[in-house]
């Protein structure tokens, strides 16, 4: 592989940035997203906590600078958010991150969940239901 100019290479972290999806679903519909337009369907499939223990502990042996919780999805749909967490927590990870749409009336452990995470980025697509880019599918119904 042809190596990476060193004018390049200052905003580049030392260590990777890995994402992970432990549900493969949202509650909304972004106009601007694979998800929202279900090009990627919801389904009730979540990740086992045994899957995600043995993804963290060989990106805790290569070393990470950050571990996002979340690509195309909800985070918040994963109800073991709160024990995957403190799970990546418990291996020195150094920045776990999130990004939600906190558009649902109560995420379960949600402040709990909050203790392990370092950076959560809220994604605010409208204001009104005018403007609104999305169209809300609330909590009871979020696998559609
Ligand atoms: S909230 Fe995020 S994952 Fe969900 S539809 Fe919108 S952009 Fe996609």
């Amino acid at each position: 592989m042809e190596k990476i100019p060193d004018q390049l290479t200052w905003a580049l972290p030392e260590k990777p940035i890995f994402s992970i999806d432990t549900t493969n679903a949202c509650n909304l519909f972004c106009k601007c997203c694979s998800r929202g337009q279900r090009y990627e369907k919801n389904t009730k499939d979540v990740m086992s906590y045994k899957l995600f223990t043995s993804i963290i502990e060989k990106i805790a042996d290569i070393g990470a600078s950050a571990l996002n919780l979340f690509v195309f999805t909800e985070p918040f749909l994963q109800q073991n958010l709160l024990k995957f967490a403190s799970y990546a927590k418990s291996k020195s990870i150094a920045d776990i991150n999130l990004s939600s749409n906190l558009s649902f009336p109560e995420p379960k452990d949600f402040i709990k969940t909050l203790g392990y995470i370092d950076k959560l980025i809220v994604s605010v697509s409208g204001f009104s239901q005018k403007n609104l880019f999305y169209k809300p599918l609330w909590w009871k119904n979020r696998f559609c």
